[in-house]
């Protein structure tokens, strides 16, 4: 079966670029070249990764992103021209699973979409693994309570509201609460994929997970940062 990407951006050659390229890899792709025909073609396509570009006329990336992200787990990749948008685009209100700045090589963005859509194809085999066993699996850390099998977090009896990276990243810490795990092991098994600079995405989940399930943010007494090695999970 193959996969359907949907290609959000406004400039003619980018856009002809990726098409190209990811077609060439056997994707089905769609395109939209603004933020409402993104809207309309995700919920009639249903695409299983979208590319999105944050600057579109109308209603930009980070819209449609926010809006996206109340209806689907889709994998969304954003295009940044920005660096310094890049914490708002992980952050609390967009929930993007990853971002790539512009420019960027065509070679890293494939490798990107083929290491989400590898986590799709696991997550929905999980998933109906999960369904045919029949028991939830939980992780209780203090007052945190995750549910695997649901993907959903409660906090004091609050369900919180993650994105889908943060609750993959969660996940995989209250799984090994207790070790250090360095950006890359972290980068490597939560996002699939591992480039030098790409520690960058793990440090930004960090602080926006810590956001939801931290009383203090600034010192955080659940995820910890281990000097020099990476980050901890007290639980
Ligand atoms: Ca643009």
């Amino acid at each position: 079966m193959s996969y359907t990407v949907l290609v959000v951006e406004d400039e003619p050659t980018l856009l002809e670029t990726l098409e190209y390229n990811l077609a060439h890899q056997g994707y089905n792709v769609r395109t939209a070249t603004d933020g409402l025909k993104a809207l309309e073609t995700a919920r009639e396509a249903r695409p299983d990764i979208i590319i999105l570009d944050i600057m579109l006329p109308g209603l930009d990336g980070l819209e449609v992103c926010r809006v996206l992200r109340h209806e689907t787990n889709v994998p969304i990749l954003l295009l940044t021209a920005r660096a310094d948008e890049v914490d708002k685009v992980v952050g609390l209100e967009v929930g993007a699973d990853d971002y790539l700045t512009k420019p960027f090589s065509m070679r890293e963005l494939l490798a990107r979409v083929r290491a989400h859509l590898r986590r799709v194809r696991l997550m929905r085999e999980e998933l109906t693994a999960t369904e045919r066993a029949a028991p939830r699996e939980h992780l209780v850390c203090g007052d945190l309570v995750i549910d695997l099998a649901r993907r959903e977090v409660r906090k004091s009896g609050q369900a919180l509201r993650l994105s889908p990276k943060e609750f993959e990243l969660l996940a995989f810490l209250a799984q090994h609460r207790g070790h250090v795990l360095s950006r890359e092991q972290i980068l490597d098994q939560v996002w699939g994929w591992s480039y030098a600079g790409g520690t960058r995405t793990v440090d930004v989940h960090v602080r926006s997970l810590r956001e939801k399930i931290e009383r203090d943010p600034a010192n955080p007494e659940r995820l910890v940062t281990v000097r020099g090695a990476g980050y901890r999970f007290e639980g």
